[in-house]
This record gives C-alpha cells, sequence and structure tokens, in this order.
C-alpha cells in the first residue's frame, strides 16, 4: 500500500513529463494546460477538491501515453483518468469532476451556441468522437447533477487553459493541497 507521499510524487512526477507532450494539437503542453486550469480553479475561490480535480482531468491522457496498448482508447480518456485516480483513493467528488469534463462539453454545446463557437478546432474535431451534443434526455440528466456547476466551471476552464507561454505557479505549489486532499 503506497503512503499519500508516495502517491503525490508519482502524481507529480507523471505531470512533470507532461511538460514534454503537446496538448492535443493545442500550443500548450499538457503540464501548462494542467498548470493554467488549476490556477483558473484557484482564482475563481473553488474548493481543494475541485482545484485538485482542475489540475488533473486530463491525467487519463497521461495515463494512457504510458501504457502501450491502453483497454481505452484517448476517446475515454476522462473515464480513464477518473478510473486512476478512485484507485489512488482521491475523494469521489475529484473522480467525478475528472469524469464528468467531456460529458460537460457535451451539455454546454447542447445547451450553449456561444460556447460551441468559442471551442478550438481541435475541441470541435473530438467532440464529434465523443458523441456530439447531449440528447434532450441527457441534458436533463446533466442539468440535475448537484455537481452541475461545478463541472460546467471546470469545462471553461479547461476551454481557456490554452494560452501559450502564459505564466502561472508551478507543480510544487499544489503539493501540500494535493496531500490534504487525498487525506
Ligand atoms: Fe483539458
Amino acid at each position: 500500500m503506497k503512503t499519500a507521499e508516495e502517491i503525490v510524487d508519482q502524481l507529480l512526477l507523471l505531470l512533470e513529463s507532461a511538460g514534454s507532450y503537446s496538448y492535443d494539437g493545442e500550443a500548450v503542453s499538457q503540464l501548462e494546460h494542467a498548470l493554467q486550469c488549476a490556477e483558473l480553479a484557484r482564482s475563481a475561490h473553488s474548493d481543494g477538491e475541485t482545484v485538485v480535480a482542475s489540475l488533473l482531468h486530463d491525467i487519463g491522457h497521461l495515463v494512457e501515453a504510458s501504457r502501450p496498448h491502453g483497454e481505452l482508447g484517448v476517446i475515454d480518456h476522462a473515464a480513464c483518468g477518473a478510473q486512476y485516480l478512485r484507485e489512488l483513493g482521491f475523494p469521489a467528488k475529484v473522480v467525478d469532476l475528472v469524469a464528468a469534463h467531456v460529458a460537460a462539453k457535451r451539455y454546454l454545446v447542447a445547451i450553449d451556441a456561444a460556447y460551441a463557437a468559442r471551442l478550438s478546432p481541435t475541441s470541435q474535431r473530438t467532440l464529434e468522437l465523443q458523441g456530439g451534443p447531449m440528447s434532450a434526455e441527457e441534458q436533463a440528466a446533466f442539468a440535475a447533477d448537484p455537481l452541475k456547476i461545478e463541472k460546467v466551471r471546470l469545462r471553461s476552464w479547461d476551454e481557456s487553459a490554452k494560452r501559450p507561454g502564459h505564466p502561472c505557479a508551478g507543480l510544487a505549489s499544489y503539493r501540500s493541497l494535493l496531500l490534504s486532499v487525498l487525506g
């Protein structure tokens, strides 16, 4: 059984390595994207679990990259990341927010034409692979979710966290928060 310290070290290493991967055809690396997303959550005075979920929302891409023959494709990176974080012992809120970040995009595209128009070209391309806009039934289920507001916010930070060269706090500044959220 790993200690919380060991788990956080493992996560920080994985994120550190993401400095060399580009984020899905965007002009920032996976690491810059994660740090920018977490910083947006922090500056919106979100709770610790939401900040951690923002930092780790795309961890599924990195877990996949380290497994040559992952069972889940990149399309399922939200589910893959959520599963990974659940196994590490993160609380349900973090797991749920990470799991839902693709669903939140499908929800927002369905209800907000202005949001849909703002999606980057890459995000528009992956939308089709992710199932396209939500049906009316799916929208109703999503709207009734108690974490709906946080899920939608995380998605908007995700969309904004693509600014090349934008200065933000480094990974080390999340260490104690990760430890406290991991409990
Ligand atoms: Fe993302």
